[in-house]
Order: structure tokens, then C-alpha cells, then sequence
């Protein structure tokens, strides 16, 4: 399913789209590792997206936050809420990048942590010192 994202540098190999750049920052081939977490927009979401769960990972790609989540001690549901978090947070990017190329306009990067509060609508709890996250997905 990953492979089959409609990035430009896919979109090229079909001969459906000459330009590779990345619509966002235009300084990279448009791929998934590019758009998805090396772009410095995608970059700066996911430090907002970190600051704001208080997720304490040096990880900046799939695999190694997949594999922070897999091997962290947080228990099942706050390892569902990260992965729930990054599905959105992805969604969120690709809605940009398609607002950017139809409308040209950029949301800034903690809007996005806005946007992810309203969709999952994200709550801390203290709990003896601990925060608990309750998610409600909207539909
Ligand atoms: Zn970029």
C-alpha cells in the first residue's frame, strides 16, 4: 500500500507527472521517506507532533518510531495511540502537500498538532503522575 502512494517520483515513472520536486519544500525528490519525514515541513510536524504526546524519541523515520512504539514500556494503548497519531499526523501531511499544489498554501507546522487534537481529540489526564490519553476518533 505504501508503495502505491501517488508521490510525484511514482506519479514520474508512469509518465503522469514530469516534475519530482517536493511541492512543499521543493528541495527534494517527492517520495514517501521524503514527504512523509525527511521534508523540514514534515520535520518540523512531527517535533510538534512529539512536544505535544511528550514522546521522547530521537527516531525521525517509520521504521525506527514503529520501532520505538514496538519497544517502548508504554502499555498497548498508548502504543495504539502513537501509531493511531502517526496515521493522522501522515494524513495531515498529505492534505497539505495537496493544498499547497491545488490552493498554494502551506498550513504552519503546528497547525497540524490542531488539526490532530480536533481529529482524535486527544485528552491528558493526570494519574499519579502519570498522564493517561483518551482518544476519540471522530467520523
Ligand atoms: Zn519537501
Amino acid at each position: 500500500m505504501v508503495g502505491r502512494f501517488p508521490v510525484r517520483e511514482r506519479l514520474q515513472k508512469f509518465q503522469i507527472c514530469q516534475e519530482m520536486d517536493c511541492v512543499v519544500c521543493g528541495a527534494g525528490v517527492e517520495n514517501i521517506q521524503h514527504l512523509f519525514f525527511e521534508c523540514l515541513y514534515s520535520s518540523r510536524v512531527l517535533q510538534e507532533v512529539k512536544k505535544w504526546l511528550q514522546w521522547r524519541t530521537p527516531a525521525t523515520s517509520i521504521r525506527g518510531l514503529m520501532s520505538n512504539i514496538r519497544h517502548s514500556k508504554h502499555n498497548s494503548f498508548k502504543k495504539g495511540v502513537l501509531i493511531v497519531t502517526l496515521a493522522a499526523m501522515s494524513y495531515q501531511i498529505w492534505l497539505n502537500r495537496n493544498e499547497v499544489l491545488w490552493q498554494f498554501r502551506c498550513k504552519q507546522a503546528g497547525s497540524i498538532v490542531g488539526a490532530l487534537n480536533h481529529e482524535l481529540n486527544v485528552k491528558r489526564r493526570g494519574n499519579g503522575g502519570k498522564f493517561v490519553l483518551l482518544v476519540v476518533i471522530r467520523v
